[in-house]
């Protein structure tokens, strides 16, 4: 038997329940993962909250992401063994649980010197960051990115990313400990979100070209005045939002500017397999450093969804079975 997650019911937090439940058998190419940490993504909120495009059918468990180390392999697994240290990137069972069933394809090797919290904050956020940056807004070495929203999880990832890809980047966070945690990770200034004036600050930071690619985590407040600081022919990666927003299509003409929409569940299997090379690549050059907030056990897990949802963000929330 094992402890899980269960949601019967779409609605607020407390729909998570832990029950006890049957110890699930890998059969194939799945394998059984004992989780020691699940990621906490704002995206398992609106799954949970049943609001979301890909609403889970329900009873389910919650998590796609998450770390730990394989237990059991099915008859026709060839990469994996009993004993890997893996990290998840999707699962079949879901991770807010004591184990989960992955097929071998979601998941890539935790390196020894990266803690399973900190595998835990790995997919969602460098796989969303990284598709952001390089597959949509195609960012350069030498261009001037904004990431408005950095102190979460994909914020921080999408600084470590752009940093070392040699991208001048700028953050926002509306805490001053997100602010030095912006800073910390590889950005070259960090402003405030919550100051209306930002917008100017950074314009006035790029010298008055603006920034070359916004990456937006949170466009139904932020899409029309994004184009104060953004450069002519600039791009905006629309990453997160939470709601609707009256726009000047006006904006996007007079500074030929592109707007592009992503979501991570619609990358196609090159554009994943570019991403887990890079994070592999990452991971082993120290490049990818997930930054871990807060940890919370099973029993905790509505109250890590009211945080990620009601909290000022200084990177990844995990739940540690
Ligand atoms: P998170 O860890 O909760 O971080 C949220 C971020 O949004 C924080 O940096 C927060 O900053 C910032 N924020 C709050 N108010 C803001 C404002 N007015 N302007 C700009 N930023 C603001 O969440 P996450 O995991 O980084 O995800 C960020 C967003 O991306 C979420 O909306 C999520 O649903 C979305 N997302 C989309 C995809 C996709 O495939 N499109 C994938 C993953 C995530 P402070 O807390 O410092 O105020």
């Amino acid at each position: 038997m094992m402890k899980a997650i269960i949601v019967r019911e779409y609605g607020p937090p407390e729909v998570m329940a832990v029950e006890e439940t049957n110890l699930p058998e890998p059969v194939g190419t799945q394998v059984l993962v004992k989780i020691h940490a699940a990621g906490v993504n704002p995206v398992d909120t609106y799954l949970r909250s049943g609001i979301h495009a890909h609403a889970p059918k329900l009873p389910y468990t919650p998590g796609k992401d998450g770390a730990g180390t394989i237990i059991s392999v099915g008859p026709n697994v060839t990469r994996f063994a009993i004993g890997d240290r893996v990290y998840t990137a999707g699962s079949i069972s879901g991770t807010y649980a004591e184990n989960s069933i992955c097929d071998e394809t979601q998941l890539d090797r935790l390196p020894d010197n990266i803690s399973f919290a900190e595998g835990a904050g790995i997919w969602t956020p460098y796989a969303t960051s990284y598709r952001a940056l390089f597959q949509k807004a195609e960012c350069k070495a030498g261009e001037t990115v904004l990431i408005h929203g950095a102190s979460g999880g994909v914020g921080l990832a999408a600084v470590q990313w752009a940093s070392s890809a040699g991208l001048r980047v700028i953050g926002t966070a509306s805490s001053e400990e997100g602010r030095d945690l912006i800073l910390r990770n590889g950005a070259d200034a960090a402003f405030d979100h919550t100051d209306i004036d930002h917008f100017t600050d950074i314009w006035e930071a790029t010298g008055g070209s603006g920034v070359d690619v916004i990456i937006e985590m949170l466009a139904n407040v932020n899409l029309e005045r994004d184009f104060e600081c953004l450069s002519p022919f600039g791009r905006i990666v629309v990453v997160g939002s939470r709601g609707s927003i009256e726009f000047t299509p006006r904006l996007t003409m007079t500074k030929e500017a592109t707007i592009l929409g992503m979501s991570l569940f619609n990358a196609p299997p090159d554009a994943m397999d570019e991403i887990h090379k890079a994070i592999g690549y990452g991971l082993k050059n120290e490049t990818v450093r997930p930054i871990v907030a807060k940890e919370y056990s099973l029993e905790e897990a509505a109250q890590s969804h009211r945080d990620i949802i009601e909290t000022k963000a200084t990177g990844k929330l995990v739940i540690v079975p």
